[in-house]
């Protein structure tokens, strides 16, 4: 992919919104992130959804079948974003029919649970936690991070705090978790100053 493509976006505060924000407009004209098979794993790495290791290992794998789980992710992208965007901004209702692409997607899970104790002490009473982890010995598991994600937006969030951007030609996506419900841009520094400029412009043209 192109060397001058911007950073990926990560302002969705949920990993499935961050994953729709993988194509976006934001100067005006369309980037990818996830062209091909070493952009879904390095999105995944940035994401935070696979260890450094596993990224190495899946990219220097680097071959068609990787360039096809990418084809499948823009695919599931696209289902995902017409599912959010006709639904957001009001609380969810779906049929069992609307979910059915993700449920097929979480099929195919392989992950499992390990209970986690921090420290090499066994007596030392740290708190166990709970963590899900992935064998990633096929790279059609980079899809399961992201089936999981759209599961927990879909199941767990409050799909009325879900909105757009509100800058003009901007599309990138949002779940706004301040208190008082009131986040309009992506980012200040991106949408919130532009429109800011635009309209000090338009009230010293009004003058
Ligand atoms: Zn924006």
């Amino acid at each position: 992919m192109t060397s001058n493509r911007p950073p990926a976006f990560f302002v969705g505060e949920h990993l499935a919104l961050d994953f729709l924000n993988t194509t976006a407009t934001p100067q005006g004209t369309q980037v990818e992130w996830l062209g091909d098979g070493k952009d879904l794993v390095d999105w995944l790495e940035q994401a935070g959804s696979i260890e450094p290791a596993a990224a190495a290992r899946i990219r220097d794998s680097g071959s068609d079948a990787l360039d096809e789980v990418a084809r499948q992710a823009r695919e599931f992208r696209r289902w995902l974003r017409g599912f959010v965007t006709a639904r957001m901004g009001e609380p969810l209702r779906a049929t069992a029919a609307a979910v059915a692409p993700l449920n097929e997607l979480l099929a195919r899970d392989r992950s499992f649970q390990r209970v986690e104790v921090a420290g090499r002490d066994a007596d030392d009473g740290r708190r166990p936690l709970l963590r899900r982890v992935r064998r990633w010995e096929s790279s059609e598991e980079l899809l399961e991070p992201i089936a999981e994600a759209a599961a927990d937006l879909i199941c767990h969030q409050d799909f009325r705090l879900i909105r757009s951007c509100g800058g003009s030609a901007c599309t990138l996506v949002f779940l706004d978790r301040t208190k008082a419900h009131t986040r309009r841009w992506c980012s200040m520094a991106v949408c919130g100053n532009r429109a800011k400029a635009a309209a000090h412009r338009a009230r010293r043209g009004a003058e």
